[in-house]
This record gives C-alpha cells, structure tokens and sequence, in this order.
C-alpha cells in the first residue's frame, strides 16, 4: 500500500473514531435528558391525581378521569394508577386490565418510595402517598414518550448523515493532505533515481533546508560523497596498482630483449638471470603487499583472534628480519616487565600483527643510515604500547598525514625501494585489532612509529 494511501486511511480512522465517540456520547446524554424530563413530567401528573383524589376529600372519581383525560393530553397514552394499602386497584384513569403493574412493583415502590423505571417502551414512575389515617398509597404513572422518542431519532439520523458526510470529506481532504505532505519524498525519489555510478557528483536539492526532509536530502548527499570519494580511492588504487606492476615488467621486458639481441656467453645469461630473478621477487613482494591490502580490506569476522605475547611476536620478528637482512640491527628493550601476563597479551592475528611490526622495523631500518631500529614495549591499565625509533631521514611535517594513503610515498624516501602499500596495511591492521598507530618524526633527525592496541 502507497504511504499516502496509508496516512489518509489513518488520517480517517483517527477522525471517524473521535467522530463516532462524540456522537455516540451526545446521543447518550440527550437519551437521558429525554428520560429524566419524562419522568418529572409522570411524576407531575401522578403527584396532582394523588393530591386530588388521596388529600383532597370528596373529588369524584368519575369528574377526576374526565380532568386526567384532558390535562394529559401532553403525555400520550399516560396511565394513572392508584393503589390502596391493600394493592388493591383504587383509582385507573384507564380500563383496569388494560393496564399493566405487578404486586412486585408496587412492593418495591412502597419499599424504595420513589422508582423510576422503563418497560416494553413505556417509562414509569411510581410514588408513595399518604392520607390522614396514616395509609400508603401507591400512585404509578406509565406512558410512551412518543415526541421524545421522535426528537431521538431525528438527532440519530442527523449524526449518522453528518458521520458518513464528515468521513468522506476526510478521506477526500486526507488524500490531498498526505500527497502534498509527500511530494518532497516524490521529488528526492525522482532525483535519486537520476542518479547512477558516473554522476555521483549530482547532489539532492535541500528544499526548505529546515525540515526533516531536507535533514534526509543532506544525508544522502553526504552518503554520495562518501560513496564518490571511495569511488575514486578505488580507482586510484587500480590505476597505482597498475603503475607499480608496470615498473618491474617493464625492467623485465627490455632486459630479455636486450639479452636476446646478440649471443651471450653463460656469465652473461647468468647476470641477466639474476636480474631477472630479482625484478621477480620485487613482482611478488608488491603482489603480495596488494593481496595483503585487499585482505585487511575485509572485516573482522573472517579473522581469527586468539590472545598472543606481544613480545614473543617481536622476538620473532627480529629473527626473521635479521636473517633475511644481516646488516639490520633491531634492538628490543622489554626492561620493565609487567606482574601480570595479561598486560602484555592481546587478542589478535598473529600472522596479521607480525606484518605490522615487520614493516615499522623495516621502514625504520630502511630509512636510517645505521640501519637500526629502537622497539620498546610498554603498558597501561588498558593498552600495550609498542614504539618503533629510528634516526633515519625523517618525514616532512607536511606530508606525515598522508603516508597511511595506498602507494603515498614522501618526497625524501624516493631514493629508496618501496610502493607505499606498507603503512596503509598496517593502519588497517590495527583498526581490526581495535588499536592505533601514532607518529612523530622530524625531518632528518628520525621517527617514532607507536601501535597503542588494548592489550586482555
Ligand atoms: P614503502 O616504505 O614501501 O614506501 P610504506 O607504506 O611502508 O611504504 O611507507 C610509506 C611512506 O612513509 C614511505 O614511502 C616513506 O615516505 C614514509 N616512511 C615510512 N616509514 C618511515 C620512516 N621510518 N622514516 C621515514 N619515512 C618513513
């Protein structure tokens, strides 16, 4: 069902429903201001019959029927009875077995002295009078209210036109009502299906800029900036990918033709092997770093984590490290050793986590002239810290924002090998692990790389 369907239905219900109780309770007020004016109109009569016929001696029955005929004449068809301390049938202004009472009625009445009550469609009063010698009487007047019935159901069939009239104008003014609330959501719905993956610059008109709607229009223009600048992250990152890729196979190219342009002696087949055989392993490292980045590109929930020593994760490092480079020089200083295991144990991946610190060591070692790296472990309530100094080249201070950007390399470390994929990898590493990584550096002085990662 469409919303504007939707809220003018609701819109009907709501004002049916209120429509209906106010009608339903005048109707229940004038049913009983026509009952109670019935009844003090009965009870008018049947207190003068009494007065004549039990107070006033010597009325004749006969003159006193002849005076009830006329004067009721307002109450349609009233009966007035009386009975004596007996219950017998003292006085009817009617035939007597056209009347109705019952011994139980004239029981109550004499016990509760005043009733009001109705029958078939009749109202009856009955009341209690009392003559000199101390005797009760029972005086009942019934009659129909036949114009009050009447007022009654005109005011019904009033209501009933003025509900179903009241209702139809509703739906009507309902449905104007919801399209014109709606036509902005009409508006943002046709321009948000203008929009596809080649114009996201297209942005939604704000409208008014004060309404919910324009709150929405705003928020999805933000969403489609956002979409719009991963969009061009993505496209960056293919096009750097592809440049890095190029490099290596373009220095692979030419070396095999130039080999192949003239015989070679077997040294020289060798050398060119050689070379090959390192632009390979630059081709795999860089593939590896991309499927590394492509990796950490994907959430949690496919990672595995287990509590791991963070400085067994450094020792290890530090071998491998070492053995693959003998001129590198990674020095650990793990002096203040925690009481508890705990403080130096996080949750986490450990292949994950040792390509973090194996690229802070080896950035630090690559970057500096001495070739070594500083580490040290340190900790809070909360987290393990671990630093990674060096004394190396140093970043410059405008460029420290962005070496965490895919391929970002600064200016001073293009003499250096590298594909700027490292620190990008890191940084999404530690987002999963809930951690951080923080640098301070001055520029030809050196650099401190700090992961903070909350440790159990
Ligand atoms: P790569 O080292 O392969 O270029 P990284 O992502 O590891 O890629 O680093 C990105 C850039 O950050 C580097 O190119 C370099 O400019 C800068 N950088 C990283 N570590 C250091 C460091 N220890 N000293 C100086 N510059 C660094």
């Amino acid at each position: 069902m469409k919303i504007r369907t939707k809220i003018a239905l609701q819109f009907t219900v709501i004002v049916a429903t209120i429509l209906t109780v106010f009608s339903l309770v005048i109707y229940y007020l004038s049913e009983n201001n026509r009952k109670q004016e019935f009844y003090l109109s009965l009870k008018d009569r049947a207190r003068t019959t009494a007065q004549l016929l039990i107070k006033e001696k010597g009325i004749d029955k006969k003159l006193l029927k002849i005076v009830d005929k006329n004067t009721l004449s307002t109450l349609y068809a009233a009966e007035v009875m009386v009975f004596n301390d007996l219950n017998e049938l003292a006085y009817s202004n009617y035939e007597a077995d056209t009347v109705y009472y019952s011994p139980e009625l004239l029981k109550k009445i004499r016990t509760e002295k005043y009733l009001e009550s109705s029958f078939n469609d009749k109202e009856v009063v009955g009341t209690i009078y009392d003559n000199e010698f101390g005797k009760s009487f029972v005086v009942l007047a019934q009659a129909k209210d036949v114009y009050g019935k009447q007022k009654l159901a005109n005011i019904k069939q009033t209501m009933i036109y003025g509900l179903i009239s009241a209702i139809f104008l509703t739906i009507i003014f309902g449905f104007i009502f919801a399209g014109q609330s709606l036509k902005p959501i009409s508006r943002i719905n046709h321009e948000v299906s203008k929009i596809t993956a080649y114009n996201l610059t297209k942005k939604l008109s704000t409208g008014n800029n004060k309404d919910e709607i324009a709150q929405l229009a705003r928020n999805f223009n933000e969403m489609l900036s956002r979409i719009e600048k991963s969009f061009e992250l993505q496209k960056s990152f293919v096009s750097n990918a592809s440049h890095e890729l190029r490099t290596p196979l373009a220095a692979i190219k030419s070396e095999i033709q130039v080999a192949l342009e003239n015989d070679r002696s077997t040294e020289e087949y060798k050398s060119t092997l050689h070379s090959l055989y390192i632009d390979n392993q630059r081709l795999i490292q860089l593939t590896n770093g991309l499927l590394q980045l492509a990796k950490s590109e994907k959430t949690n929930e496919n990672v595995q984590m287990v509590p791991l020593r963070i400085d067994e994760i450094l020792f290890e490092v530090q071998d491998e490290l070492t053995h693959q480079q003998s001129n590198y020089q990674i020095m650990i200083d793990f002096d203040d050793i925690p009481d508890d295991d705990n403080w130096v144990t996080v949750s986490g991946n450990k292949p994950l986590l040792k390509t973090v610190f194996n690229n802070l060591i080896e950035n630090a070692c690559k970057y500096s002239d001495n070739k070594t790296a500083e580490v040290k472990i340190k900790f809070n309530k909360r987290n393990c810290l671990i630093s990674v100094a060096d004394t190396g080249i140093g970043i410059p201070k405008e460029e420290i924002e962005r070496i965490f950007e895919p391929f970002y390399r600064t200016k001073n470390a293009a003499t250096f090998k590298g594909h700027g994929i490292g620190l990008s990898i890191c940084k999404r590493i530690a987002d999963m692990h809930k951690g951080r990584i923080v640098v301070k550096s001055e520029l030809h002085s050196g650099s401190v790389f700090s992961v903070i990662i909350p440790h159990l």
